[in-house]
């Protein structure tokens, strides 16, 4: 059994839709269980109906939702133009219903909760829509070219815990029923089709797993099918030394090991979610980051670090973080400072990238999006509290960077014009890592692409 994930990009219209059947089909002798994402954006304009609707703004959240209509009843309409040359044209009564129903079901909860604040489940339902379109349609598209798939609702198995917007799975009962639900498919099926991203609590309320969690989704999938591997496909060649939408001359990269692509992910390259290496790496399954527009380049197996060789692999890069710097003479010669103050980010839910102290102060980055001023009101019993808005983590990655002669050399060299606010190495010498100032982001990691990957070019 193989695992495949396509994400939006690779289902966003009629011909990414084609292009990935014929991904898939050429792996129908190996019992593909295929994880879609939503089409490309359909999450962000779900997120907008969300708004919209806790606004009281019926007409804007009506017309997206009809857009969204129309755009898959567009989709449909042109992949069984596609078929009809070949072969009788589908019918796409049962089709057409299931948007409809999705979409009116989407109507609904916005009329209900016109200008109130959405319960998470409801919240999480909606959210999920685009996911049910994108496998229906799917799903239906490959069942008219008589490749005989099943869709399986993510939610007879994905069980995770009950923070609805982002949940997380419980991996003993995903187990369990996806064993169970997915054996019994492939029974009549030669493949399986189930949503990413959607989960469900234990009693039945709708969850999903945060955005981008459909790499999640798969690896989870393909850790409790004991998958012979994993494949992500999106719209890059693999994983490469930077973010090819900022540097222009990136390389591929051809291994990685787990260790590293988790340090990647949570160090900001978007490529694959933070949380998708664990499940697959529990298995020793290897996961292949591929380009669904590009399905012959070789993209990148991400695997057991034996045989990966040391040294700088990538650059990643978050955009919009915050320090929270703390400020706190009390803390000289103290025990348990730090512990206090980690209990005020735990409450609030946030996580924390980054860390750095000295004898009086503590300065740790976090999300542009975590609630800064809730955290700061809490930690000012302990000191005096600044936040650096406005800037930006930039993070050299690879296995056994600090054996790397002259990497904080060349680092600091590359930013030599730019302010350094914060600087670490994370313990297990996977990353070194800078914030600087916001505007400067596109230029430092492009300095810095140069420096570890351009030499001699
Ligand atoms: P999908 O919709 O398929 O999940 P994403 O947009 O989530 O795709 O991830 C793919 C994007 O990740 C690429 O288009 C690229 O801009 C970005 N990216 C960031 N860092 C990297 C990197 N190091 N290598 C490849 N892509 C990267
Ligand atoms: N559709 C979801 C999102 O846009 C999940 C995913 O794409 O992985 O966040
Ligand atoms: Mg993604």
């Amino acid at each position: 059994m193989i695992v495949m994930k396509f994400g939006g990009t690779s289902i966003a219209d009629a011909a990414a839709i084609r292009r990935t059947i014929s991904i898939i089909t050429r792996k129908m002798q190996s019992k593909p269980v295929v994880v879609v994402s939503a089409c490309a954006n359909v999450t962000n304009l779900l997120g907008q109906v969300v708004e919209l609707t806790e606004a009281g703004d019926k007409a804007g959240s009506e017309e997206i939702i009809l857009s969204l209509k129309d755009r898959h009843k567009m989709i449909v309409d042109e992949l069984s133009l596609g078929i009809a040359v070949k072969r009788p044209t589908p019918d796409t009564t049962d089709i057409y219903n299931a948007i409809e129903k999705i979409c009116n079901s989407l109507w609904t909860l916005s009329k209900a909760h016109l200008g109130g604040q959405i319960p998470d489940a409801d919240k999480a339902y909606m959210m999920s829509l685009g996911e049910y379109l994108s496998s229906d349609i799917v799903c239906f598209m490959m069942n008219a070219l008589g490749l005989k798939t099943m869709l399986v609702d993510a939610r007879h198995f994905m069980i995770t815990s009950p923070n609805y917007m982002c949940a997380t799975a419980n991996a003993a009962e995903v187990s369990k029923r996806a064993n169970s639900v997915i054996s019994k498919a492939f029974k009549t099926a030669d493949a399986v089709i189930t949503q990413g991203f959607v989960g469900v609590t234990i009693e039945g309320d709708p969850t999903v797993m945060g955005r981008g969690s459909s790499d999640y989704s798969a690896s989870l999938l393909g850790m409790v099918l004991d998958a012979d591997r994993v494949e992500i496909w999106t719209d890059v060649d693999g994983i490469r030394t930077a973010d090819p939408n900022l540097v222009s001359n990136t390389r591929g990269i051809g291994k990685l090991s787990y260790e590293e692509a988790a340090e990647l992910a949570r160090f900001g390259a978007k490529v694959i979610h933070p949380l998708s290496i664990e499940p697959a790496a529990s298995k020793n399954i290897p996961i292949y980051v591929l380009n669904s527009m590009n399905a012959d380049a070789e993209g990148t197996v991400v695997q057991g670090g034996a045989s990966i060789p040391d040294g700088v692999k990538s650059i990643s890069y978050n955009e919009n973080i915050r320090v929270v710097n703390i400020y706190s003479p009390k803390m000289i010669n103290t025990t348990g400072f730090l512990t206090k103050i980690f209990a005020v980010f735990e409450k609030h839910g946030v996580s924390v990238d980054m860390i750095s102290t000295s004898e009086a102060s503590v300065s740790v980055t976090v999300d542009a999006t975590a609630p800064v001023d809730a955290v700061s009101a809490d930690l000012a019993k302990y000191g005096n509290i600044t936040v650096d808005r406005d800037k930006s983590q930039v993070s050299i990655i690879g296995k056994n960077i600090i054996g790397v002669k002259g990497a904080v050399a060349a680092v600091f060299e590359a930013v030599n014009d730019s302010k350094i606010y914060m600087m670490s190495q994370g313990s297990s010498f996977l990353n070194l890592s800078i914030v600087i100032d916001r505007p400067e982001i596109a230029n430092v990691v492009r300095k810095l692409h140069k420096v570890f990957f351009e030499n001699g070019d």
